[in-house]
């Protein structure tokens, strides 16, 4: 039952990460305004908007205009789906599992973003940061899986450094770019590793 509800969780995630795979590159809020179509703007109704589901129930089509809908969007719910299933299947209801989660979400987004537009938003990678170095602040924290403090500002600031040598060496000999900094904040992001801040808002009596 809860790994049903894990996987329901991730089909519903992976629906609103589409939203920000779409949104976040071009600026647009991602909270307001009711999903739509991409080929002909009309609104989704809500019935037709359930993850996994409705891209099969309608065959990949939209309702309106008939046009394909991208196979990206069925993607991303169904590798949420499976994610959410998979950590919580593996470290059951924890913190552990609830910072897998985040980076997951993270990463996914993050991903399909690079693919297309090949720009990894600051609005990602920051956050990111922020919770991997105040994650490494709770006591109770899973030492076996995740680093401490000192080791997650050694692996923030290695991982920003090394993608940055990369980066410059690249530029030296290529005289072009080949990576960006957003490649190197992600990195550091992963490196220090994901949350706390959120631990800190749901579970203020564990930190
Ligand atoms: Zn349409």
């Amino acid at each position: 039952m809860d790994l049903l509800l894990a996987a329901v969780l991730g089909g519903v995630f992976g629906s609103f990460a589409n939203v920000c795979i779409y949104r976040l590159p071009k600026n647009r809020n991602i909270s307001k305004g009711r999903s739509f179509c991409p080929k002909c703007k009309k609104k989704i109704k809500w019935s037709d908007n359930i993850p996994i589901f409705s891209f099969i129930f309608l065959n990949g089509k939209c309702r309106k205009c008939k046009k394909d809908i991208s196979f990206k969007y069925f993607l991303v719910e169904i590798i949420s789906v499976f994610c959410f299933f998979g950590i919580y299947y593996l470290f059951g209801f924890s913190i552990d599992s609830l910072l897998f989660i985040i980076l997951y979400c993270f990463l996914v987004i993050v991903f399909f973003i690079d693919l297309k537009h090949f720009i990894i938003p600051n609005e990602l990678t920051f956050p990111l940061m922020i919770i991997g170095f105040l994650k490494s602040l709770d006591p109770n924290l899973n030492k076996l899986i995740f680093p401490n403090f000192l080791n997650s500002i050694i692996g923030g600031v290695l991982g920003y450094f090394l993608i940055w040598l990369i980066i410059f060496v690249y530029k030296k000999i290529r005289n072009k770019e080949g990576m960006g900094l957003g490649d190197a904040k992600l990195l550091s992001a992963s490196f220090s590793k994901y949350e706390n801040l959120v631990l800190i808002k749901f579970f203020p009596k564990k930190v």
